[in-house]
Protein backbone atom coordinates (compact mmCIF):
# COMPACT_ATOMS: atom_id res chain seq x y z
CA UNK A 1 0.00 0.00 0.00
CA UNK A 2 1.20 3.41 -0.70
CA UNK A 3 0.24 6.84 1.29
CA UNK A 4 -0.43 9.87 -0.10
CA UNK A 5 2.57 12.33 0.36
CA UNK A 6 2.46 15.24 -1.86
CA UNK A 7 1.43 15.76 -5.74
CA UNK A 8 -1.38 14.15 -6.22
CA UNK A 9 -1.52 12.01 -3.65
CA UNK A 10 -2.99 8.40 -4.74
CA UNK A 11 -4.16 8.98 -7.68
CA UNK A 12 -3.48 6.12 -10.05
CA UNK A 13 -1.48 4.66 -7.37
CA UNK A 14 -2.76 2.21 -4.52
CA UNK A 15 -5.27 3.72 -2.44
CA UNK A 16 -4.58 3.04 1.72
CA UNK A 17 -8.22 2.97 1.88
CA UNK A 18 -9.36 0.06 -0.09
CA UNK A 19 -13.10 0.33 1.01
CA UNK A 20 -13.79 4.35 0.22
CA UNK A 21 -11.67 4.25 -3.36
CA UNK A 22 -13.16 5.00 -6.26
CA UNK A 23 -12.19 1.62 -7.77
CA UNK A 24 -14.02 -0.17 -4.99
CA UNK A 25 -17.46 1.08 -7.04
CA UNK A 26 -16.45 2.94 -9.96
CA UNK A 27 -20.32 3.99 -10.31
CA UNK A 28 -20.49 5.52 -7.43
CA UNK A 29 -22.15 5.21 -4.09
CA UNK A 30 -25.88 6.50 -4.38
CA UNK A 31 -27.53 7.06 -0.92
CA UNK A 32 -31.30 7.77 -0.45
CA UNK A 33 -32.57 9.13 2.14
CA UNK A 34 -36.43 10.13 2.83
CA UNK A 35 -36.81 11.26 -1.07
CA UNK A 36 -33.68 12.52 -0.93
CA UNK A 37 -30.71 11.79 -2.90
CA UNK A 38 -27.00 11.76 -2.11
CA UNK A 39 -25.01 10.65 -5.42
CA UNK A 40 -25.87 9.70 -8.95
CA UNK A 41 -26.36 13.32 -10.36
CA UNK A 42 -28.64 14.42 -7.70
CA UNK A 43 -28.61 17.52 -5.36
CA UNK A 44 -29.50 17.42 -2.09
CA UNK A 45 -29.93 20.16 0.43
CA UNK A 46 -29.64 19.34 4.09
CA UNK A 47 -31.17 22.50 6.48
CA UNK A 48 -31.38 23.45 9.93
CA UNK A 49 -30.49 25.01 13.06
CA UNK A 50 -27.07 25.01 14.15
CA UNK A 51 -28.22 23.73 17.67
CA UNK A 52 -32.11 23.16 18.26
CA UNK A 53 -32.75 25.74 21.04
CA UNK A 54 -36.64 24.73 21.62
CA UNK A 55 -39.51 23.82 20.29
CA UNK A 56 -40.95 26.80 18.67
CA UNK A 57 -37.31 27.32 16.63
CA UNK A 58 -36.29 23.35 15.64
CA UNK A 59 -40.60 23.69 14.31
CA UNK A 60 -40.14 26.59 12.20
CA UNK A 61 -37.06 25.68 10.85
CA UNK A 62 -38.62 22.24 9.90
CA UNK A 63 -41.31 24.41 8.49
CA UNK A 64 -38.85 26.40 5.94
CA UNK A 65 -37.30 23.48 5.17
CA UNK A 66 -40.28 21.52 3.56
CA UNK A 67 -41.59 24.26 2.20
CA UNK A 68 -38.43 24.77 0.36
CA UNK A 69 -38.93 21.19 -1.37
CA UNK A 70 -35.70 20.21 1.16
CA UNK A 71 -36.24 16.51 2.50
CA UNK A 72 -33.54 16.17 5.64
CA UNK A 73 -33.29 18.40 9.24
CA UNK A 74 -29.83 19.10 10.41
CA UNK A 75 -30.06 20.48 14.36
CA UNK A 76 -27.40 19.76 17.00
CA UNK A 77 -28.60 18.51 20.03
CA UNK A 78 -25.20 17.49 21.49
CA UNK A 79 -22.97 20.46 20.38
CA UNK A 80 -19.10 20.07 20.39
CA UNK A 81 -18.38 23.94 21.71
CA UNK A 82 -14.87 24.81 22.24
CA UNK A 83 -15.63 26.77 25.73
CA UNK A 84 -17.24 24.05 28.13
CA UNK A 85 -19.23 27.56 29.61
CA UNK A 86 -20.95 27.91 26.36
CA UNK A 87 -24.57 26.56 25.41
CA UNK A 88 -23.82 22.85 25.34
CA UNK A 89 -27.19 21.53 23.27
CA UNK A 90 -30.54 20.56 24.88
CA UNK A 91 -28.93 16.65 24.98
CA UNK A 92 -31.91 14.41 24.98
CA UNK A 93 -34.75 16.61 24.58
CA UNK A 94 -33.02 18.38 21.59
CA UNK A 95 -32.86 15.24 19.97
CA UNK A 96 -37.16 14.72 21.38
CA UNK A 97 -37.49 17.83 19.75
CA UNK A 98 -36.08 17.37 16.35
CA UNK A 99 -37.59 14.50 15.61
CA UNK A 100 -41.03 15.79 16.75
CA UNK A 101 -40.37 18.53 14.65
CA UNK A 102 -39.23 16.39 11.44
CA UNK A 103 -42.24 14.19 11.58
CA UNK A 104 -44.58 16.92 11.58
CA UNK A 105 -42.93 18.26 8.28
CA UNK A 106 -41.92 14.61 6.78
CA UNK A 107 -38.26 15.36 6.91
CA UNK A 108 -35.64 13.22 8.25
CA UNK A 109 -33.00 14.22 10.54
CA UNK A 110 -29.36 14.27 10.61
CA UNK A 111 -27.55 15.30 14.05
CA UNK A 112 -23.91 15.15 15.56
CA UNK A 113 -23.03 11.90 18.07
CA UNK A 114 -20.53 13.21 20.10
CA UNK A 115 -20.13 10.62 22.88
CA UNK A 116 -19.74 6.85 22.31
CA UNK A 117 -22.54 6.66 25.25
CA UNK A 118 -24.74 7.91 23.44
CA UNK A 119 -24.33 6.34 19.37
CA UNK A 120 -27.03 3.95 20.41
CA UNK A 121 -29.88 6.34 21.31
CA UNK A 122 -29.28 8.72 19.07
CA UNK A 123 -29.37 5.94 16.35
CA UNK A 124 -32.40 5.10 17.35
CA UNK A 125 -33.73 8.32 16.88
CA UNK A 126 -32.00 10.17 13.42
CA UNK A 127 -31.62 9.19 9.69
CA UNK A 128 -28.29 10.16 9.50
CA UNK A 129 -25.48 9.51 11.90
CA UNK A 130 -23.25 13.10 12.17
CA UNK A 131 -19.30 12.41 12.59
CA UNK A 132 -18.45 16.12 13.45
CA UNK A 133 -15.15 17.78 12.67
CA UNK A 134 -13.57 17.54 16.02
CA UNK A 135 -14.29 13.46 16.42
CA UNK A 136 -13.49 12.75 12.89
CA UNK A 137 -9.90 11.54 14.27
CA UNK A 138 -11.45 9.41 17.11
CA UNK A 139 -10.74 6.17 15.36
CA UNK A 140 -12.43 3.64 18.40
CA UNK A 141 -15.60 6.14 18.18
CA UNK A 142 -15.47 5.81 14.31
CA UNK A 143 -15.85 2.00 14.73
CA UNK A 144 -18.39 2.28 17.15
CA UNK A 145 -20.52 4.54 15.11
CA UNK A 146 -19.73 2.41 11.64
CA UNK A 147 -21.12 -0.84 13.82
CA UNK A 148 -24.69 1.21 13.93
CA UNK A 149 -25.09 0.41 10.05
CA UNK A 150 -26.98 3.56 9.30
CA UNK A 151 -25.79 6.20 6.79
CA UNK A 152 -22.93 8.49 8.19
CA UNK A 153 -22.75 12.36 7.86
CA UNK A 154 -18.68 12.78 8.26
CA UNK A 155 -17.26 16.05 8.52
CA UNK A 156 -13.65 16.58 7.34
CA UNK A 157 -11.34 17.65 10.37
CA UNK A 158 -10.24 21.15 9.67
CA UNK A 159 -6.94 19.90 10.00
CA UNK A 160 -6.98 17.22 7.89
CA UNK A 161 -5.28 15.91 4.97
CA UNK A 162 -7.99 14.33 2.44
CA UNK A 163 -6.07 11.04 2.83
CA UNK A 164 -6.57 11.04 6.75
CA UNK A 165 -10.18 12.22 5.56
CA UNK A 166 -10.54 8.84 3.61
CA UNK A 167 -8.98 6.69 6.25
CA UNK A 168 -11.57 7.90 8.45
CA UNK A 169 -14.44 6.97 6.09
CA UNK A 170 -12.72 3.59 5.63
CA UNK A 171 -13.39 3.24 9.53
CA UNK A 172 -16.54 3.30 8.86
CA UNK A 173 -16.99 1.58 6.25
CA UNK A 174 -15.18 -1.56 7.53
CA UNK A 175 -17.26 -1.99 9.92
CA UNK A 176 -20.41 -2.69 7.73
CA UNK A 177 -21.36 0.60 7.15
CA UNK A 178 -21.78 1.02 3.28
CA UNK A 179 -23.69 4.33 3.18
CA UNK A 180 -21.33 7.21 4.28
CA UNK A 181 -21.12 10.61 3.15
CA UNK A 182 -18.24 13.38 3.16
CA UNK A 183 -18.46 16.74 4.28
CA UNK A 184 -16.22 19.21 3.38
CA UNK A 185 -16.71 21.96 5.81
CA UNK A 186 -13.29 24.08 5.54
CA UNK A 187 -9.80 23.61 6.58
CA UNK A 188 -8.15 25.98 8.95
CA UNK A 189 -7.79 29.24 7.93
CA UNK A 190 -4.52 31.67 8.44
CA UNK A 191 -7.09 34.64 8.43
CA UNK A 192 -9.71 33.77 10.75
CA UNK A 193 -10.64 37.56 11.14
CA UNK A 194 -11.90 37.23 7.48
CA UNK A 195 -13.67 33.54 7.20
CA UNK A 196 -13.80 31.09 9.83
CA UNK A 197 -12.01 28.59 7.84
CA UNK A 198 -10.37 27.92 4.42
CA UNK A 199 -13.61 26.57 1.86
CA UNK A 200 -11.62 23.83 0.15
CA UNK A 201 -13.97 23.23 -2.98
CA UNK A 202 -11.03 21.80 -4.76
CA UNK A 203 -11.21 19.12 -2.20
CA UNK A 204 -15.11 17.99 -4.06
CA UNK A 205 -13.85 17.10 -7.50
CA UNK A 206 -10.77 15.53 -6.32
CA UNK A 207 -12.77 13.64 -3.54
CA UNK A 208 -14.99 12.22 -6.28
CA UNK A 209 -11.98 11.09 -8.15
CA UNK A 210 -10.50 9.47 -4.90
CA UNK A 211 -13.69 7.96 -3.77
CA UNK A 212 -17.01 6.64 -4.47
CA UNK A 213 -18.84 7.97 -1.87
CA UNK A 214 -21.09 11.26 -2.49
CA UNK A 215 -19.59 14.33 -1.44
CA UNK A 216 -21.34 17.11 0.41
CA UNK A 217 -20.14 20.81 1.32
CA UNK A 218 -21.12 23.07 4.16
CA UNK A 219 -20.89 26.57 3.18
CA UNK A 220 -21.93 28.00 6.65
CA UNK A 221 -18.91 26.42 8.85
CA UNK A 222 -16.82 26.99 5.70
CA UNK A 223 -16.72 30.68 5.78
CA UNK A 224 -18.98 31.71 8.70
CA UNK A 225 -20.63 34.38 7.73
CA UNK A 226 -23.97 34.05 5.89
CA UNK A 227 -23.19 36.86 3.15
CA UNK A 228 -20.87 33.91 1.70
CA UNK A 229 -23.33 31.16 1.90
CA UNK A 230 -25.13 31.41 -1.07
CA UNK A 231 -22.06 32.24 -3.18
CA UNK A 232 -19.97 29.50 -1.93
CA UNK A 233 -22.98 26.85 -1.71
CA UNK A 234 -23.25 28.06 -5.58
CA UNK A 235 -19.59 27.03 -6.58
CA UNK A 236 -20.19 24.15 -4.80
CA UNK A 237 -22.69 22.68 -7.44
CA UNK A 238 -20.63 24.12 -9.43
CA UNK A 239 -17.53 21.69 -8.70
CA UNK A 240 -19.62 18.34 -8.52
CA UNK A 241 -21.28 18.49 -5.00
CA UNK A 242 -23.81 16.19 -4.41
CA UNK A 243 -25.68 18.47 -1.55
CA UNK A 244 -25.39 20.82 1.19
CA UNK A 245 -25.35 21.16 4.78
CA UNK A 246 -26.80 24.76 5.73
CA UNK A 247 -27.32 26.68 9.02
CA UNK A 248 -30.72 28.41 9.14
CA UNK A 249 -32.83 29.83 11.96
CA UNK A 250 -35.87 32.05 12.34
CA UNK A 251 -33.61 35.26 13.81
CA UNK A 252 -30.04 34.61 13.02
CA UNK A 253 -29.07 37.53 15.46
CA UNK A 254 -30.97 36.20 18.14
CA UNK A 255 -29.48 32.70 17.80
CA UNK A 256 -27.56 30.82 20.33
CA UNK A 257 -25.05 29.17 18.79
CA UNK A 258 -23.61 30.27 14.69
CA UNK A 259 -25.79 33.33 13.96
CA UNK A 260 -23.24 34.94 12.49
CA UNK A 261 -23.46 31.87 9.72
CA UNK A 262 -26.77 31.10 9.50
CA UNK A 263 -29.49 32.14 6.71
CA UNK A 264 -32.92 33.61 7.53
CA UNK A 265 -35.71 31.68 6.21
CA UNK A 266 -36.02 34.31 2.77
CA UNK A 267 -32.30 33.99 2.27
CA UNK A 268 -32.17 30.28 2.52
CA UNK A 269 -35.12 29.91 0.12
CA UNK A 270 -33.94 32.36 -2.52
CA UNK A 271 -30.82 30.02 -2.13
CA UNK A 272 -32.57 27.11 -3.04
CA UNK A 273 -34.57 28.46 -5.49
CA UNK A 274 -31.42 29.13 -7.59
CA UNK A 275 -29.71 26.21 -6.84
CA UNK A 276 -33.21 24.54 -8.38
CA UNK A 277 -32.73 26.43 -11.55
CA UNK A 278 -28.68 25.64 -11.98
CA UNK A 279 -29.26 22.18 -11.29
CA UNK A 280 -31.79 21.83 -13.83
CA UNK A 281 -29.44 23.83 -16.36
CA UNK A 282 -26.33 21.99 -15.21
CA UNK A 283 -28.16 18.68 -16.02
CA UNK A 284 -29.34 19.52 -18.92
CA UNK A 285 -25.95 20.41 -20.35
CA UNK A 286 -23.52 17.68 -18.94
CA UNK A 287 -25.99 15.32 -20.55
CA UNK A 288 -25.36 16.90 -24.19
CA UNK A 289 -22.39 15.15 -23.95
C1 LIG B 1 -22.08 21.22 12.92
O1 LIG B 1 -22.30 20.98 11.72
O2 LIG B 1 -22.99 21.30 13.74
C2 LIG B 1 -20.70 21.38 13.40
C3 LIG B 1 -20.43 21.50 14.70
O3 LIG B 1 -19.78 21.42 12.42
P1 LIG B 1 -18.23 21.00 12.45
O4 LIG B 1 -18.13 19.65 13.12
O5 LIG B 1 -17.89 20.95 10.99
O6 LIG B 1 -17.49 22.08 13.18
MN1 LIG C 1 -22.72 25.43 13.77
Amino acid sequence: MTTAQGGCGAIGGVPSYPLAAREARPEGTVIRVNGATLGGGDFAVMAGPCSIEDEGQIMACAEAVARAGCRILRGGAFKPRTSPYSFQGLGREGLRLIRKAADAHGLAVVTEVMDCDDIADIAAVADILQVGSRTMMSYAFLRKVGRMKKPVLLKRNMGARLEEFLLAAEYLLMEGTTEVILCERGIVSFDPTMTRNTMDLAAVPLLKLLSHLPVVVDPSHGTGRSELVHPVAMGAMAVGADGLLVEIHPDPDAALCDGRQSLDFDRFTALVDELRATHAFLREYRSRG
